[in-house]
């Protein structure tokens, strides 16, 4: 058993209370990526008290980075004594606006009523400062492990990565020999380890039509018109088809299980504001519908497009003078980690031992960071598990309950000791 490991975590929750709180004073948010530098030194400095290696990585020329908003991201890594695997915690460090509805300061890290509130309580601050105290009191209870230890506090995982995981990994630092293992302690509850994600296409259609006078519509050909009929279309035949298709991933929510698809955005036709007040006197030439289909795996990605494109190019032979474009705005595919690779089972011994019972092992609706971690790093021992209850993330009030940042630095603590030591207790 592991009673002095989970004994010096218990030990530590004023230190994680403090730590989790002074994360959120940093008001590091995205967009436009505020206070990323002090956040990502702050935490680098207590690594480095610790004895780590500490490196800043500015993610120069990635969406968004300036002087002004530096995409700064910290890498922290502890060699032990001897050779062996290395572990490594990645957290990101922004959080998305506080928005309205707020009863406390959200950037001021107000403890109460055992839990800590503030924007980025649960995403994902209070999962950053339980993997640092898992990681300072397994060094404390084993100080003569084998491998190596990373912790990483990385930007902009809110708007794509691409300023944080994404360019660290395509400069080597998510792939082996470097790191093994990987767990991303994103607000999963403390007792669910989540594998992966659903896969994500964005697309830009774009109708086309003929700009004419509105009191003489047929002199011209409208754009809205023609985008009516592919929603007619998405209405009768994708939105049922998608409702059908059911995966074996363990998504959750349970509506999650399904294909999904959202309309983003329309717009269509000159301003609304011609003369004030008034709309454009014109029959609209062109309108523009935004789409976010997440899949799944039993689903390939052309499937998935050909789906959308069938329909459009039914409606050109069908329907006269139709025409349209379609741009692909984002694509990633779908991940899951087998529940038998070695991060899955250390971490689902640490969740047995706390909480006596097996995990459970979900799949997030949307994705995170995991993606960059598979694609460009191409290492899949990888999960998010950490603290903090997803349906808070974004809202306003958002918290973090200690117990359950203790409790989930306990089993990232056993998991440590599994991935190192080899024994789980
Ligand atoms: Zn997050």
């Amino acid at each position: 058993m592991n009673e002095r490991l989970l004994k010096a975590v218990e030990d530590r929750v004023d230190d994680l209370v403090a730590l989790t709180a002074d994360l959120i004073r940093f008001p590091t948010v995205n967009p436009p990526g505020e206070a990323y530098a002090p956040c990502a030194e702050f935490l680098g400095a207590r690594l480095r008290k610790r004895g780590f290696e500490t490196e800043f990585v500015r993610a120069e020329g990635a969406p968004g980075d300036s002087d002004r908003y530096p995409r700064v991201n910290v890498v922290a890594r502890f060699d032990g004594r001897s050779p062996g695997p290395c572990v490594h915690f990645n957290s990101h460090i922004d959080v998305v606006e506080a928005g309205d509805g707020w009863t406390v300061d959200p950037f001021a890290g107000v403890v109460k009523d055992g839990r800590v509130y503030g924007r980025g309580a649960c995403d994902m601050k209070g999962g950053l400062a339980a993997s640092v105290i898992a990681v300072e009191a397994f060094m404390d209870v084993y100080p003569d492990f084998p491998g190596a230890i990373e912790i990483s506090g990385t930007a902009d995982e809110e708007s794509g990565g691409f300023g944080g995981v994404a360019h660290l990994a395509r400069l080597g630092y998510f792939s082996k020999p470097k790191v093994d293992h990987v767990i991303i302690p994103e607000p999963l509850n403390k007792d669910r380890i989540c594998l992966g994600h659903r896969g994500v296409w964005w697309a830009e259609i774009e109708t086309k039509g003929e700009i004419a006078h509105g009191s003489m519509p047929f002199l011209g050909d409208n754009a809205v018109r023609h985008m009516g009929a592919v929603l007619q279309a998405f209405e009768d035949e994708l939105f049922p088809a998608l409702d059908r298709k059911m995966t074996r991933m363990p998504v959750v929510p349970e509506g999650a299980k399904r294909s999904t698809m959202n309309i983003n955005s329309i717009h269509g036709g000159q301003t609304e504001d011609f003369r004030p007040g008034l709309p454009s006197p014109n029959v609209p030439d062109w309108c523009r519908l935004t789409i976010d289909r997440r899949f799944l795996l039993e689903e390939d990605i052309a499937t998935v497009k050909g789906e959308v494109t069938g329909i459009l190019e039914r409606l050109k032979r069908e329907r006269k003078k139709f025409d349209y474009e379609i741009r692909d705005l984002m694509e990633v595919l779908p991940l899951m980690t087998e529940r038998d690779a070695p991060v899955v089972k250390a971490v689902a011994k640490g969740i047995m031992e706390v909480f006596d019972r097996e995990p459970d092992y979900v799949i997030s609706p949307g994705t995170y960071d995991q993606k960059h971690v598979a694609r460009i790093g191409h290492l899949y021992d990888c999960i998010a598990y950490g603290p903090g209850i997803l349906d808070l993330a974004h809202r306003p009030d958002e918290w973090v309950g200690i117990a359950d940042m203790v409790e989930s630095a306990k089993v990232m603590a056993i998991g440590l000791n599994v991935l190192l030591r080899g024994t789980a207790g």
